[in-house]
């Protein structure tokens, strides 16, 4: 199935990227320099905090509105562009002041308020480099995540401060500064610290392959890892975004990933105030009413969000959007997970857009494989690279050579060609795993993918999630898109359980959507549909209904939990699982 976008779509300019084919074949990443202009004041510089604020400044465009800050117990606030650099600014005179010298790692455990946005910024000014923890994260994930980078310096909240970081202070002992959004006790309060600051700095003069951002993995597959970023990733924030997002300096654009992902970093801060255009955030968690809300009011124009979002909204029933003016919104994009055919289609019914899927990783840095505006969507394919990104499917030979899987629809591993710009420049400390994950100059993403004769990648499983079955390959995607075509199923997390005869067989967890119940007529029913859909070799043996899926904070579901827990095995690092209800 094929969605294509109508032309009476594009009552709005023409998308950036209009012809595919040629800008990606001829496509070579320009220079930092020549994506952003000279810096009259630092040539040979680059900076990413001042090509977020400064250079807008500059420009005259001040006055544009960067951030849009929502909250349910306060009026929202607004932050011009003028106001973001200024406060930056101070906050990097103000880290200065405290000892904070360039290279120094720079934590900060906030929720999603205008504070964190003036602190990322400010800390790269500083130069020193900005690490984003996740605010629902417990004492044990922030001292681990804090050790191994050697935090010199904490922004955090006096409540957060007494609940987590303090059970953990001792063990914290490279941690010199901490700094209170609210103000309270054990730390300097962020706004006396801005106060007698001036509201313009001297931005320090990192280069492009400078450490900038250490950003932690989700912890699907294990344990969290460091992936370090430098301030050239820019370069590819901005083109990924412009090309993938289609952003554009008028746009009204609302990542709903938190900054303590790779996602809600990378476009929820960087690359949109790269662009130009304005941020909505919100402090708030997930709301169907809220989020539709937000929609409408803040007449949000592109919409980048995620697999479970999408799913919980469609739990949430059809009725809901249509009453909601959402014709403001030209583009929806979603990441983090496989986002299924079905939740493509719904939005293209029911939102009245589809669901554009797109791929990357907190090593990747930014979006390598879209589904863009300007192309056909195949509901259930992540889409094709984006320009500058050669990818490629893989197999890894006993030699550990890699050689290329050339037949369309073959599976491999997914490998990109090693060289663009946001590229993570390494693991904290763990040089050998990084050394691993590069054969040939192509870096391999664990994941595994086919490639459709049109050059469309189709997602698998992550390699370690694949099921061995009776001489198939099974990706759990496949299983877990066919069971939630089933009116009664919310959400699927799919495993291989061992099997004397078969190797292993497919083992599928279902939670059901309110008004159904779990019983043998109904697991009777989802089997059978699950093999008229993919015949009895690729199909669940068993079905096992429960609340719901164990997931990571950002939304992954956890196959590796569900299946320790089936073979009675240890956990593992669980320390981004969410807690479970
Ligand atoms: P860890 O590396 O710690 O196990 P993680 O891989 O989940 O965690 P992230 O870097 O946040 O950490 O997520 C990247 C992974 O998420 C990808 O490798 C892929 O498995 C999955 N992913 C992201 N986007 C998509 C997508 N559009 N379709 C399918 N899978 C996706
Ligand atoms: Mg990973």
């Amino acid at each position: 199935m094929v969605i294509e976008r109508k032309t009476d779509d594009t009552e709005w300019s023409p998308p950036n990227l209009v012809d595919y084919e040629t800008v990606h074949h001829g496509f070579v990443w320009p220079t930092p320099e020549e994506t952003f202009g000279r810096r009259a004041d630092a040539p040979g510089c680059f900076n990413i905090a001042y090509e977020a604020a400064d250079r807008h400044v500059a420009a005259g465009e001040g006055d544009r509105i960067a951030l849009r800050s929502l909250a349910s117990e306060s009026p929202a606030t607004t932050l011009t562009y003028a106001r973001l650099a200024e406060d930056s600014a101070r906050f990097a005179n103000a880290l200065a002041d405290l000892g904070v010298v360039p290279g120094d790692r720079v934590f900060t455990l906030l929720g999603r308020m205008p504070a964190l946005y003036i602190a990322a910024l400010g800390i790269l000014k500083r130069g020193a480099v900005f690490s984003p923890l996740f605010s629902a994260f417990g004492p044990e994930p922030i001292k681990a995540r804090m050790q191994i980078a050697e935090a010199k310096a904490l922004v955090t909240t006096a409540r957060f401060f007494e609940r987590k970081v303090k059970p953990v202070l001792a063990d914290l002992p490279s941690l010199r500064t901490v700094v209170l959004v609210g103000g309270g006790d054990g730390g300097v309060d962020f706004d006396v610290a801005l106060a007698g600051q001036p509201t313009t700095c001297r931005i320090a003069p990192t280069r492009a392959d400078d450490l900038a951002i250490i950003h932690f993995t989700s912890g699907t597959t294990g344990r969290p890892k460091g992936a370090m970023h430098v301030h050239g990733a820019a370069v590819a924030h901005k083109l990924t975004a412009a090309y993938a997002l289609d952003l554009k300096p008028d746009d009204i654009f609302w990542c709903t990933a938190d900054p303590g992902w790779v996602t809600g970093t990378s476009y929820g801060i960087i690359a949109p105030l790269l662009i130009g255009c304005t941020i909505v955030s919100d402090e708030e968690e997930f709301d169907a009413q809220r989020w539709y809300g937000n929609l409408e009011r803040e007449r949000v124009t592109v919409w980048y969000t995620a697999p479970t979002a999408v799913r919980m909204l469609m739990k949430a029933g059809d009725d809901l959007p249509q009453r909601y003016d959402l014709s403001r919104l030209r583009l929806i994009a979603s990441v983090g997970e496989p986002l299924n055919p079905q939740a493509v289609i719904w939005g293209r019914d029911v939102l009245k857009r589809p669901i554009h899927d797109n791929w990357w990783q907190t090593e990747t840095g930014g979006i390598m494989i879209s589904n863009f505006l300007s192309m056909p969507i195949r509901p259930g394919s992540m889409g094709r690279p984006v320009p500058g990104i050669e990818a490629a499917v893989t197999k890894r030979e006993a030699s550990g050579a890699v050689s290329f899987v050339e037949m369309p629809d073959e599976q491999g591993e997914l490998a990109l060609k090693a060289g663009w710009p946001s590229m993570f420049i390494g693991y904290l400390n763990e040089e050998e795993r990084y050394r691993k994950c590069f054969v040939d100059s192509w870096y391999l993403t664990g994941d595994l993918v086919r490639r459709d004769a049109d050059g469309y990648y189709w997602f698998v499983g992550r390699a370690d999630d694949v099921i061995k079955s009776a001489g198939h390959l099974i990706g759990p995607f496949e299983v877990e898109s066919a069971l939630l075509e089933h009116p009664a199923v919310a959400e699927a997390g799919v495993i291989g359980i061992p099997d004397p005869v078969a190797m292993e067989v497919v083992k599928a967890f279902v939670a059901l959507r309110s008004g159904h119940t779990p019983d043998e007529t109904l697991r009777k029913d989802l089997l059978a549909h699950a093999r008229k859909r993919l015949g009895p070799a690729v199909a669940p043996r068993y079905i096992e209904f429960c609340h719901s899926l164990p997931k990571t904070r950002s939304g992954k579901v956890m196959r590796r939990l569900l299946k320790a827990r089936e073979l009675g095995l240890p956990e593992g690092d669980t320390s981004t699982l969410e807690v479970e209800k």
